[in-house]
């Protein structure tokens, strides 16, 4: 699967969602948020190790593909829609299967164009060294981008008890019982501290 078509789905998932479920959706991505928040916090020394002795060189030369997955971009455009355009403009420069550098880095050398707590979950998550005091953040992180997907697969699921749940309320008015939903269908990153810190 490429970026592109990852980039296209999550535009289309986001515009299918109903208001009630955007405003879950959006406070799912804000416990994302925080959590990624609360690791860079806690990410003292392993983070000073990519500021001050790399500066990024996980974001360079990478397999962007393998890095970035459908769920980051999810999470990316719903908390920062304002960026889907420039976003859509630098997935057009994927060339899929060779590695390059990332094509979401400010100009030739970084920053990342996404705040530090909207990163990918791969690009936050992973260090060279130094993170073992930081596995529990590490894996809250990992949970919250978890939970994110699964608002997505049980989507469609949840509609269907919601119709239920109505068709019961009114008596069996001769609606139609609904049949059931149809089925359906690391390298080491960086945490895109070309890691300097881009901020709003
Ligand atoms: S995790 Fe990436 S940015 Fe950090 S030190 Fe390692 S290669 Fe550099
Ligand atoms: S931190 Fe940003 S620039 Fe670096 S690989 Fe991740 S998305 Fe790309």
């Amino acid at each position: 699967m490429s970026l592109r078509y990852k980039f296209k789905k999550a535009r289309k998932l986001l515009a299918a969602l109903t208001p009630e479920e955007h405003a879950e959706l959006t406070r799912i991505c804000e416990t994302v948020r925080q959590s990624q928040e609360t690791l860079l916090a806690n990410a003292g020394t392993a983070m000073q190790q990519c500021l001050h002795n790399c500066e990024g060189l996980c974001c360079r030369n990478a397999r962007v593909d393998d890095i970035i997955g459908l769920w980051d971009l999810v999470y990316i455009l719903a908390l920062r829609p304002d960026l889907t355009a420039d976003m859509a403009a630098r997935v057009e420069r994927e060339a899929p299967f060779y590695s390059a550098d990332c094509m979401f880095l400010e100009g030739d050398t970084g920053p990342c164009i996404f705040t530090p707590s909207i990163r990918p979950e791969v690009c936050i998550t992973t260090f060279c060294s130094g993170d073992g005091t930081i596995q529990k953040e590490i894996r809250r992180v990992k949970r919250q981008f978890f939970k994110l997907s699964w608002f997505f697969y049980w989507r469609k699921p949840r509609a269907a008890f919601r119709m239920l749940g109505r068709l019961s309320k009114n008596g069996g008015s001769g609606a139609t019982f609904p049949g059931p939903a149809p089925s359906k269908g690391t390298r080491v990153v960086n945490h895109g501290h070309t890691r300097g810190e881009k901020h709003d």
